[in-house]
């Protein structure tokens, strides 16, 4: 859109009044640009119809003639109800008004009159929504008329008005916002042409293609700006070339216990290849639960210090960090590699100790909490930042350490894999590894879901499999936004459990406990001091006890597919048959097919796709880390074949070495600069 129109004030529009454009800017529309670009969300459609073939109950628009003088009914002083025959070729049907007495005298016989309402085949009827008396100016009648989202005292026919009369005075000063070899290569019409078709298309399939042009254009330019963004990333070059010998990488992953699977394999060559690179790399790993991810991090790791730099390994929680640290120093230690720890329960002291041989390079690899970013932690050369299980490392961050002097290559871990159509629009920055399979002679967890009742048969099979030398997890009952009530049904589960097994020791593992107590719990359960294991979700993520066979979740239906899916991740990670056990008493159809879903699947690509088809999008990632742009046109779901086009078009775009110069691609630039793509690394 070109700058006038946004500079142009709304009351600029005739008819637009300092009142109305008051309403208008609560709805957010302050210039002519922003009425032009208030999309109708669907059309009525006022075609007229002849009667044939017209469903009971459809809502249709005819054309007819008066055939008597209406007869009116009054209830009251306001209310009533009129009827009047009318000649609709080739039915004489009658007609009924509420409420519309007032019209009587127009209604007059022989009268061509354009109806829209409601029709009943049985009788013949149309009850009378809206009339008009063709050849007027302002109809509607013929046409789809658009519908906009309105409120306050906004009408639906005011802004018909304000938006056509708009298109009318400014519509030939919109200007084009693509490339014109884009534009060509679809085939689209002008923006001009889109902009006016879309408020009024001739039929619906042309407001399919005017919606189509500018639902391309919405997300060419945000794409524009995340591939600009890793353009300029890679061009930039001042992230740390990490100089190393694959062979020595080799070495490592000969030395590991177990053979890599070629998914592995696959993904540790395109993470090295990114770390010998100048560029700062920004990749995001996906992979099911249990898919390995941890020795591709240590790979990189092992491959980040062997370029003589340090390496961080940033986790969720306390619990992770302490496990990931104890098998980093078991891989590590035939190499002489160092591994600290820095977490928030550290003491005073350790802290500083940690910290001081942070900055001396005496730690090679630390691994912590958020801990690891506060402003007094200093590396002497941070070359690789890995983040384990959450949300994506922000800007934010990037820059917490870009301002320390620092700009490592950061690996993103995340264990909720994402459907293609959610990681184009959320991680359109990154580049993507993903591991594809699960390590060989898994044996697929079987999963049951059983309600309330027959919680004395679960007590049951946890004893057969404890019995025989396994462990089990035991989730407690989630109650929605009150930690405090997780830990106290923890504390009752636990009770009841320590009850039911009077010859196991039954652990309890919450939220509000001391990290050392946690530490100290986990510790047990995965040297099997302790068979069975009470806990809230705080075991979600990562944990890894591969003796561990049984998970019983109660409450079920309370968890989304995905944090199921994570937590059941917690067993069938060794050579043992696992099982899953959810308790639930659905009440619905959507808790149903949830719990299906979990029953019939393990493979946690499929689940996060029925996972987005029962949530949809926005509650997908959860609120906390959606971190989804909201489109004003787009849906993100449906049109994600156009933000595929959008993507590679982008791509291509800001890879030819003309778009950072030509004149032709100037204002594409300045946008980028008004975004702040251009100067700085901001981006989100
Ligand atoms: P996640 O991807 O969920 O983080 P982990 O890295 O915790 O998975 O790995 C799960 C388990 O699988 C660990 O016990 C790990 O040692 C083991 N593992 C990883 N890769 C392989 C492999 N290629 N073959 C056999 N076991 C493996
Ligand atoms: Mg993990």
């Amino acid at each position: 859109m070109s700058t006038d129109l946004h500079a142009l004030p709304v009351r600029s529009v005739s008819g637009v009044t300092p009142a109305k454009a008051k309403e208008l800017e609560a709805l957010g529309i302050d210039s002519v640009a922003r009425l032009l670009e208030y999309y109708p969300f669907r059309y009525e459609d006022y075609r007229i119809r002849d009667l044939t073939g017209v469903k009971d109950g459809e809502k249709i628009t005819i054309q007819g003639k008066i055939y008597s003088e209406p007869s009116v009914q009054m209830y009251g002083r306001t209310k009533s109800r009129m009827t009047c025959k009318v000649y609709a070729d080739p039915l004489f049907i009658s007609t009924v008004w509420f409420n519309r007495h007032f019209m009587k005298d127009k209604l007059k016989a022989g009268q061509e009159i354009v109806l829209t309402g409601k029709w009943d085949g049985r009788r013949l009827q149309l009850t009378v929504a809206e009339s008009e008396f063709p050849g007027g100016s302002s109809s509607q009648s013929g046409t789809l008329q658009p519908v906009y989202s309105i409120t306050g005292g906004i009408t639906q026919k005011w802004m018909r008005k304000t938006v056509h009369q708009a298109l009318t005075q400014f519509g030939a000063l919109v200007a084009e916002a693509i490339p014109a070899e884009i534009a060509d290569k679809y085939d689209f019409m002008a923006r001009k042409q889109a902009v006016y078709r879309i408020h009024h298309p001739d039929d619906v399939e042309e407001g399919k293609k005017a919606r189509r042009r500018l639902v391309y254009e919405e997300l060419f330019f945000f794409q524009l700006k995340l591939q600009a963004f890793r353009a300029i990333q890679r061009k930039r070059a001042d992230g740390v070339a990490h100089v190393f010998d694959n062979e020595d990488v080799r070495q490592f992953v000969r030395s590991l216990p177990f053979k890599l699977t070629d998914s592995q394999k696959k993904v540790i060559a395109e993470i090295l290849h990114d770390l010998k690179e100048p560029y700062c790399m920004n990749r995001l790993l996906q992979g099911d639960v249990g898919a390995g991810k941890t020795v591709v991090a240590a790979a990189a790791l092992f491959a980040t210090v062997k370029a003589g730099c340090q390496g961080a390994l940033m986790v969720p929680t306390e619990i992770l960090a302490e496990q990931h640290k104890r098998s980093l120093e078991r891989l590590f230690e035939p190499y002489g590699i160092q591994v600290g720890l820095l977490t928030g329960s550290l003491t005073d002291r350790q802290r500083r100790d940690t910290i001081n041989s942070l900055h001396m390079g005496l730690i090679d690899v630390v691994v912590g909490t958020h801990a690891l970013i506060q402003d007094d932690v200093l590396f002497r050369k941070l070359g690789l930042v890995v983040t384990d299980e959450q949300h994506r490392f922000g800007v934010n961050q990037r820059s917490v350490l870009r301002r320390k002097g620092m700009n490592p290559d950061v690996l993103t871990m995340t264990a909720t894999p994402i459907p293609r159509t959610l990681a184009i629009t959320a991680f359109g920055d990154l580049d993507v590894s993903t591991l594809r399979e699960l390590p060989k002679g898994r044996k697929p967890i079987k999963t049951y879901s059983v309600e309330h009742d027959k919680l004395e048969r679960v007590v049951g099979f946890i004893r057969r499999e404890v019995a025989s030398g396994r462990q089990a997890y035991v989730i407690c009952p989630l109650i929605e936004e009150s930690d405090k009530l997780d830990v106290q049904n923890a504390i009752d589960v636990h009770a009841q459990m320590s009850h039911a097994f009077p010859e196991f020791r039954v652990g309890l593992l919450h939220g509000r406990m001391h990290p050392q107590e946690k530490d100290e719990v986990m510790r047990a359960f995965k040297d099997n001091e302790v068979q069975v294991l009470v806990s809230t979700t705080v075991i979600e993520v990562g944990v890894d006890v591969p003796n561990a066979t049984m998970m019983v979740i109660y409450d079920a239906v309370r968890f989304g597919l995905s944090q199921l899916h994570q937590l059941r991740g917690r067993v069938g990670r060794g050579e043992h048959q696992s099982y899953c056990i959810l308790i639930a008493d659905p009440k619905n159809e959507t808790a149903k097919e949830r719990l299906k879903v979990m029953t019939e699947t393990n493979d946690g690509f499929e689940i996060a796709r029925r996972d987005l088809e029962l949530r949809g999008p926005g509650d997908f990632f959860g609120t906390k880390q959606s971190g989804l742009p909201e489109f004003k046109l787009a849906d993100m779901m449906s049109d994600f074949e156009v933000m595929e086009m959008a993507r590679d078009d982008t791509a291509e775009l800001v890879a030819k070495p003309g778009f950072w110069t030509s004149a032709e691609t100037l204002p594409l630039r300045e946008f980028l600069h008004r975004e702040q793509i251009l100067d700085g690394e901001q981006l989100d």
